[in-house]
Formats: structure tokens, C-alpha cells, sequence
């Protein structure tokens, strides 16, 4: 990548994590900006990238990047279950009339989305403890300006056909549901925007995954 690619890796072999100038700007990264949102955009992607190292393929790799198998046959277990649910909610999902999203393809992303969100709200959390709760801004709370944050890195504009193309062929869920496949999982945000049973996302405490 170079320094003016709006993006971010994680690379299994060197157990690093990568953020080109580019994408530490709005809406990802403002220095002057509230930390609720700073946490909810760029912590939000600052976790995805982490979360790579335990999705289905990072895990694969122990923490000198050797391909090596250093997890419990329980903990596996555990993980795929967990995974092959969160699979079955984005493959629900309908991209285009009759096209659903492949929660197999797309595992690996939604995996760390799911888990990066959690971990930024995690961090956030722990800065409000040393801070304080933030005054609301705007008539919204931090929580709130938090996940509004996340969902706004993800406006995109895109073309049925340029979507029918992703939905085939991208392992990265379309921006749509890489907001709302992962706050329905997330008991925060229900607690945030006070969801209730009858909402158009809203999952029974049963039904939402909680990997890490
Ligand atoms: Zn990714």
C-alpha cells in the first residue's frame, strides 16, 4: 500500500497490523475530534485488523507467523461453532434480489468486524472509566455517537451490477451489512439505541455471537 491508500492490513507471517496516512483522516481519524467517534471509526478498524489474527485463517498462524496449529482441539471447537452461526446471519442476508451474501466466502472479514467493533467499544469503555461520561453532543450520547461513527466509515454508493460482482467474488461483506450484520450481535448498541424485540435487527440474547 502506499502512504495514500485509504485502507489497512493485517499480515499473519509478520504478526503485524498496518494504517497508511491515508486512512487516519475523516471519518476515520479526526485528532480534534470527540473520542466516542474516534473510537467507534478508526478503533473500530484498528480492531478489525487485530481481530485478523484470530479469524479463521489468522489463527492458523502462531504469533511468529509460522503455520502452526497452537490452539486446543476445545477452543476450535468452540470457535467454529461460534463461527458457523455468525455465518448463517450473513448468509441471510439478500445483497440484490436473489443474491445472498456467502457467509463462508466473507468469514474472515465479518469475523473481524464483529470482533473490532467489540474491542473498540471495549477501549472506549476503558477511556470513559479514566475520563468520565462524556456530555451528550447534538442530543446524542457517546455510545450512540460511537456506533454512529462505525456505521459512518461505511457509506458507499455502489452500482447493482459492481454489487452482484462483490457478492460473488469479495471476501469483505458489502458495507451495508458490515455495519449491521455486527451491531445486532452487539448487546451495547442495544443498550445505546434501547432496540427492542419487534425492531427490524434486533436478535434475542440467544441468538447474537460474542467470539472474543
Ligand atoms: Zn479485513
Amino acid at each position: 500500500m502506499t502512504p495514500q491508500t485509504i485502507n489497512a492490513y493485517y499480515s499473519p507471517q509478520t504478526n503485524q497490523i498496518t494504517f497508511p496516512a491515508a486512512i487516519l483522516q475523516p471519518p476515520f481519524f479526526d485528532p480534534h475530534a470527540d473520542p466516542a467517534v474516534n473510537y467507534g471509526a478508526i478503533g473500530s478498524v484498528i480492531g478489525h485488523e487485530i481481530g485478523h489474527g484470530f479469524d479463521d485463517q489468522g489463527r492458523r498462524f502462531d504469533a511468529t507467523g509460522r503455520l502452526r496449529d497452537w490452539w486446543t482441539p476445545q477452543s476450535a471447537e468452540r470457535f467454529t461453532a461460534l463461527t458457523t452461526r455468525l455465518g448463517e446471519q450473513y448468509s441471510a442476508f439478500e445483497g440484490i434480489p436473489g443474491l445472498h451474501v456467502n457467509g463462508q466466502l466473507t468469514m474472515g472479514e465479518n469475523i473481524g468486524d464483529l470482533g473490532g467493533v467489540e474491542m473498540a467499544y471495549a477501549a472506549y469503555r476503558r477511556y470513559v472509566a479514566q475520563h468520565g461520561e462524556p456530555a451528550a453532543i447534538d442530543g446524542l450520547t457517546g455510545d450512540q455517537r460511537f456506533f454512529l461513527a462505525f456505521a459512518q466509515t461505511w457509506r458507499t454508493n455502489i452500482r447493482p451490477d459492481a454489487l452482484r460482482q462483490r457478492l460473488l467474488t469479495d471476501p469483505h461483506s458489502p458495507p451495508e451489512f458490515r455495519v449491521n450484520g455486527v451491531v445486532r450481535n452487539v448487546d451495547a448498541w442495544y443498550r445505546a439505541f434501547n432496540i427492542q424485540p419487534g425492531d427490524k435487527l434486533y436478535l434475542p440474547p440467544e441468538q447474537r455471537v460474542h467470539i472474543w
